[in-house]
C-alpha cells in the first residue's frame, strides 16, 4: 500500500476563508479517506505564493493560451481587452492577478495523504472554472465566477481552493508550506478496515 500513497498540497484561497468554507471543504477531503497530515492559517506573502506557482515558460504560455481561448469562445478581442494577444505576457499578467488574490486575506493551507492523493484531491476540487465545474465538486457546488467575468475585472478567478495538479507541484509546493516537522503522520482508525 505504502508505494500509492502521495501527499498533495491545498489551500483554501482566501475567498473560501471569508465565505466560512474551510470546515465544509476540509470534511470532503476526511470523509472520503484521505488523511490531513499538516493544517495551519496563514496569510500569505507575495513572495510565498510567487513560489507556490510555476514560473517556467510552458506554464505561463498554457494558461495564457487557456485564457485567450476564452476571450476568443465569448467573442470578446483579447488584445483590445489586455492590450497583448501574446500567451507569455497574458500568462504573466494571470498570474500577477493570482498573487493579488491570493494575498488578500488569510488562507488556510494544509497537506494531504492518501492513495493518489494528488487526483483524487484534484477530483473533490472540480474544474479550475466554477462556471464549468461538475456539481458535487467543491467548486462546482460552492461557486460561479468564469473566466469572462474574471478577464474583465483584470483579476483572477476565484474558485475557493488550490490544489497541487502534479506530483511534482506538490513536492515544490510542500517546501514553500511547510517545515519537515510540520507535516506528521499518524495512523487513522479506519484504516484497518479501508485497505
Ligand atoms: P488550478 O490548478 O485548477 O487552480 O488552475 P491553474 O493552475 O491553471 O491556474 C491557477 C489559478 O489561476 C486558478 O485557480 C485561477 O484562480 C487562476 N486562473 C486560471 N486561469 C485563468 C484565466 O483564464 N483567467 C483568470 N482571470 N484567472 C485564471
Ligand atoms: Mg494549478
Amino acid at each position: 500500500m505504502a508505494e500509492k500513497q502521495e501527499r498533495t498540497v491545498v489551500l483554501v484561497k482566501p475567498d473560501g476563508v471569508k465565505r466560512g468554507l474551510v470546515g465544509e471543504i476540509i470534511s470532503r477531503i476526511e470523509k472520503r479517506g484521505l488523511k490531513l497530515i499538516a493544517l495551519q492559517m496563514v496569510w500569505a506573502t507575495k513572495d510565498q505564493i510567487d513560489g507556490n506557482y510555476p514560473k517556467d515558460e510552458a506554464w505561463l504560455k498554457k494558461i495564457g493560451e487557456k485564457t485567450g481561448k476564452n476571450y476568443q469562445t465569448y467573442g470578446l478581442d483579447v488584445k483590445a481587452e489586455l492590450g497583448t494577444d501574446d500567451p507569455m505576457e497574458i500568462g504573466k499578467m494571470v498570474r500577477q492577478w493570482l498573487i493579488d488574490y491570493m494575498t488578500s486575506g488569510p488562507m488556510v493551507k494544509m497537506v494531504v495523504s492518501g492513495i493518489h492523493a494528488v487526483d483524487m484531491v484534484r477530483k473533490i476540487t472540480g474544474s479550475t472554472m466554477p462556471s464549468e465545474a461538475e456539481m458535487g465538486t467543491i467548486r462546482g457546488d460552492f461557486s460561479v465566477d468564469d473566466a469572462t467575468a474574471a478577464n474583465r475585472g483584470k483579476r483572477a478567478i476565484h474558485n475557493l481552493v488550490h490544489a497541487s495538479g502534479t506530483i511534482k507541484e506538490a513536492e515544490s509546493e510542500m517546501l514553500v508550506w511547510f517545515a519537515p516537522e510540520e507535516i506528521h503522520d499518524y495512523k487513522r482508525a479506519e484504516e484497518d478496515i479501508m485497505f
